[in-house]
């Protein structure tokens, strides 16, 4: 299988440690990104680069695309020099990024009348994951393309698991981003509240960590809160996406709206900054 040629779309935060793992298993890696200057990167450790998501098909068995949202996949399929104007077929193409599932749906449909397979499978996981091999990857489409994909998906994350036809991965995902953007905001809240009370953002930290409700997510984002630190590993701009498109599906739970208008008004200000940053929008 480490013959398969694969193409990859979108080198952003996420793309470059996901697109390196592959080029370091031994596959064939071609990329693409719309602005120039990143695929360096990845051509130092011995990736080739195409000029057009068109060319990038026509090389590959199989493409994988990890960009922003539905703009984004619209653009790189429906361009003028998008993947459906190569009219290509027999290939496998794989949509990582986390968007609605009407969009997978709408470019499932366009992938077969090319006689072409395509399969939502978007992560859960972030940079450190990304960097590790080790994220969650959720996958809606057909069952047997999802098992000639699988090895591929492999060498990205821990899990590869199919959970339903296309649009399923998307599904999926935005039930989990919720509780992420839910999860978020009450570590934010726990702290601001810690901190109007007198008990120290660290001591608060330390306790929660050492108890049941200590995590992963709670262990990293901490550490950004004590650090002062809001560089983006997850930029809050995309929980505000998810967050619309989770809407967009019927999300009309208590936390799951408190969650959606907290991070819809923070979007503006701190969009580019972290989700955890959420804590400045909490702590006004
Ligand atoms: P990012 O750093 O903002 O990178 C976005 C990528 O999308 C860049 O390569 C960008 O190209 C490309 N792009 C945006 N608009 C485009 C367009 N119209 N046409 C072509 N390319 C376009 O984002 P990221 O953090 O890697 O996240 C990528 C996806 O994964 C998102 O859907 C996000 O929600 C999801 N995700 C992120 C994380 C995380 O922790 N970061 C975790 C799980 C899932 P340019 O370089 O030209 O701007």
């Amino acid at each position: 299988m480490s013959t398969t040629k694969i193409g990859w779309i979108g080198l952003g935060k996420m793309g470059i440690p996901m697109s390196q793992q592959l080029v370091k298993a031994g596959y064939p890696v071609s990329v693409y990104n719309r602005s120039k200057g990143k695929e360096d990167i990845l051509r130092a450790i011995g990736a080739t680069t195409a000029a057009t998501p068109a060319l990038l098909i026509q090389q590959v068995d199989l493409v994988i695309i990890m960009v922003s949202d539905d703009k984004a996949i619209h653009d790189i399929f429906n361009g003028e020099d998008g993947l459906l104007s190569a009219k290509t077929s027999g290939k496998i193409i794989i949509n990582m990024s986390t968007v609605s599932p009407a969009i997978s749906k709408q470019m499932a449909g366009l992938c077969e009348q090319q006689g072409n397979h395509y399969l939502d499978a978007p992560v859960s996981g972030s940079v450190k994951q990304a960097e590790d091999g080790t994220l969650v990857i959720m996958v809606g489409g057909n069952e047997s393309v999802f098992e000639q994909a699988k090895p591929v998906l492999e060498k990205i994350g821990r899990l590869a698991m199919r959970v339903g036809d296309t649009g399923a991965g998307n599904t999926a995902k935005l039930v989990i981003n919720t509780l992420l953007g839910i999860y978020a905001q009450g570590l934010a809240e726990a702290v601001v509240f810690a901190q109007q009370n007198g008990i120290a953002a660290t001591d608060l930290l330390t306790l929660v960590n050492n108890s049941a409700l200590g995590s992963p997510f709670i262990k990293i984002k901490g550490e950004a809160i004590n650090n002062d630190n809001y560089n983006a590993a997850f930029a809050l701009k995309h929980i505000a996406k998810d967050l619309r498109l989770a809407k967009d599906l019927g999300l009309s739970t208590p936390l799951g709206e408190a969650a959606f208008e907290t991070f819809q008004q923070a979007e503006s200000t701190l969009g580019e900054e972290d989700i955890i940053a959420v804590i400045k929008e909490v702590g006004k």
